[in-house]
């Protein structure tokens, strides 16, 4: 098992780590032949506009996309954004996930904030029961899902935070920045 992340901008060293802790096989991916051999590609935190224009000069966007279509692909914060279809705006995505989503939906970044989230899916998995810590800065919403994608997790009052589409998944928060490795275990199970 072999686990690109992209590293064009952005906490990808923390993913990279995350992953390392749980025995997997990495590799930094910023050009198209950095994605042979792997078996799925996290996008990480960091600004989406950013990882939008270096995609577009490094070539990546198209070769991404072939990627997804039998690859396993996880997007965190401005990942997510990058792996949505509709953004409401105009700027360079992959298009691959089926959902909507609001760039810094809860504000700036002062309203940053941590909590807890029940994930029966997560849970099923891992063979675990409490709850997930998830921390959001200047995250987005998945504002709607259609398609064949569906709702992971959401928020009490039902915003939606992590979504999944076959072996596409999106969270609005960063796993990568807790000490919790479970939602990196959940990706690899999509990613075998
Ligand atoms: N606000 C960033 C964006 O719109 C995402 C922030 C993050 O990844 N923590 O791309």
């Amino acid at each position: 098992m072999k686990i690109g992340v992209l590293a064009l901008q952005g906490d990808f060293a923390e993913h990279i780590t995350m992953l390392k802790r749980i025995g997997v096989e990495t590799a930094e991916v910023r050009l198209p032949k950095h994605l042979d051999g792997l078996d799925g590609l996290i996008m990480p935190g960091g600004e989406s506009t950013t990882f939008g224009k270096l995609a577009v000069a490094y070539g990546l966007i198209e070769p991404i996309q072939q990627f997804g279509k039998s690859h396993a692909i996880w997007g965190t914060c401005a990942g997510a954004i990058f792996l949505s279809k509709d953004i409401g705006r105009d700027q360079p995505l992959l298009g691959l996930m089926d959902i909507k989503v609001q760039r810094n939906a809860f504000g700036r970044q002062v309203d940053s904030f941590e909590t807890d989230l029940e994930i029966d899916e997560l849970m099923k998995v891992t063979g675990t029961e409490h709850p997930y810590h998830a921390v959001f800065i200047r995250a987005p919403i998945i504002e709607s899902v259609y398609g064949n994608a569906r709702v992971l997790s959401a928020l009490e009052d039902g915003r939606i935070v992590a979504a999944q589409e076959g072996h596409l998944l999106a969270t609005s928060f960063h796993p990568e920045l807790t000490d919790d490795t479970r939602f990196h275990e959940y990706f690899i199970s999509l990613a075998s």
